[in-house]
């Protein structure tokens, strides 16, 4: 995106990628289904972001999901939007768009070298980088010096490092007194021992219309259990406080709410209301549980669970399991961590390497999934490239 705002403004752009294509991760994310921004009015937006500095402000302000709706029309991918206010391009899918996109960044004359990694700069006589001198190692192991008036990183974070992203940009930054916070996992499930017998007969089920309670916060929807733990919606909607809380405490409590369109009261009567002989799964299943719903509570009393409705009745509503840490980074949906805004001037430029820009994922925030993401990689790419087209255009 911000090869695309550079090249329109007339400047020759070169975009450099260490894989053997572009766009890996894009194709990924519209795997699922490409969610590529939210409706919600821009106030609200912007609410949802770890980091609400003015530069990340400015940027969403300054390319809205409006914009990027109308780019993605303009592409020939109308967008439209989901029953729970999610944008999504006409085919639901990446690769048409990414397809468009670079037929347009060609006739732009933008050139893209893949399989070339991003090393650094070449080092000045005094020690300090030439941050006009980019260095690159090519796929083969050759290192190639290229020289650019301006230069935007947008690296992405550390998730799914197989699609390209790795976080290795992370040194290089550092060892120049670039402040960067830890990348770590966010958006990502929980890691929990479940037993042979759970995760052999509802590994990959969904439980469904469940509520995850973390703290004092609720988040409705599908989890999905895995061999590994739980993933889904209410999982990722929480990974921040859970991981704060693993932080803090070494363990963080999930509640979770199998029955949430019933009050402890009606669903008290209803178990009471069955009649003697009724098994417990038939109990279960009648106030409305799946058999997924049913196991894990099975599952988590270590298949003690009680028939009398007034002790049964609360344990639907609040089925807690300790959680002692959150899935591994590499198949987290996206990262939290990355420069530090207060490193960046509010075109999210680094203050201490004039020239050189910042945008997307490598940048600190941080957001639940709903759009979010792809929305404020898009807007950081815009303002950044506007910053480096004045940084370009100011008399030396
Ligand atoms: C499974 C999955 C599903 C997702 N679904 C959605 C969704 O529906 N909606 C949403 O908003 N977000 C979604 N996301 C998140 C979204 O894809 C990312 O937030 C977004 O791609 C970040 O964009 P970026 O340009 O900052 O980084 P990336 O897309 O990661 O791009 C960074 C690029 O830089 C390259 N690179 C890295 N280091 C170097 C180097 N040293 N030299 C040269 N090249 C390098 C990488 O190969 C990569 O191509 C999803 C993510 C995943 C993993």
């Amino acid at each position: 995106m911000a090869a695309e705002v550079l090249a329109k403004a007339g400047l020759a752009v070169t975009v450099y990628e260490h894989k053997r294509s572009v766009g890996r991760k894009l194709l990924l994310a519209g795997r699922g289904g490409l969610n590529i921004t939210h409706s919600e009015p821009i106030d609200a937006m912007l609410g949802r972001y770890s980091e609400a500095t003015p530069s990340l402000a400015a940027a969403l302000r300054g390319f809205t999901p409006h914009d990027l709706r109308a780019w993605c029309a303009e592409l020939g991918e109308p967008t439209f939007v989901g029953s729970t206010g999610r944008v999504f391009p006409a085919s639901f899918r990446a690769t048409p768009l990414l397809r468009a996109w670079l037929a347009r960044l060609e006739d732009l004359n933008v050139a893209i070298r893949v399989g070339h990694r991003w090393h650094g700069w070449a080092k000045r006589p005094d020690g300090g980088v030439d941050t006009q001198r980019l260095t690159f190692e090519r796929s083969g192991g050759t290192m190639i010096e290229a020289v650019s008036d301006v230069t935007i990183l947008a690296l992405g974070g550390a998730s799914w490092p197989r699609v390209g992203s790795d976080g290795r940009w992370v040194d290089t930054l550092a060892q120049l007194g670039v402040q960067v916070a830890t990348l770590r996992a966010a958006n990502c499930g929980v890691l929990l021992a479940w037993s042979a017998n759970f995760v052999g007969q509802f590994g990959g089920v969904p439980l469904k219309n469940i509520a995850v309670t973390v703290g004092d916060v609720r988040v409705r929807g599908d989890a999905v259990v895995t061999t590994a733990g739980l993933e889904g919606g209410p999982i990722y909607a929480q990974s921040q406080p859970i991981r704060d809380s693993i932080d803090r405490l070494g363990s963080c409590t999930l509640r979770f709410d199998l029955q949430p369109d019933l009050t402890v009261g009606q669903l008290e009567e209803r178990l009471a209301r069955g009649r003697p002989n009724d098994s417990l799964s038939a109990m279960l299943q009648r106030i409305g549980l799946s058999k997924a719903s049913i196991a894990l509570l099975r599952e988590l009393t270590s298949n003690q669970v009680p028939r009398d409705s007034k002790t049964l009745a609360p344990l639907i509503k609040s089925l807690s399991i300790e959680v002692r840490s959150l899935m591994p980074i590499d198949r987290a949906i996206s990262t939290a961590g990355g420069v530090a805004f207060s490193e960046l001037d509010d075109v999210l430029m680094i203050k201490r390497l004039p020239g050189v820009f910042v945008a997307g994922e490598m940048v600190d925030w941080e957001a639940p999934t709903g759009g979010y993401l792809l929305q404020a990689s898009f807007s950081t790419a815009v303002l950044a490239a506007r910053g480096a087209i004045d940084f370009v255009a100011r008399p030396e």
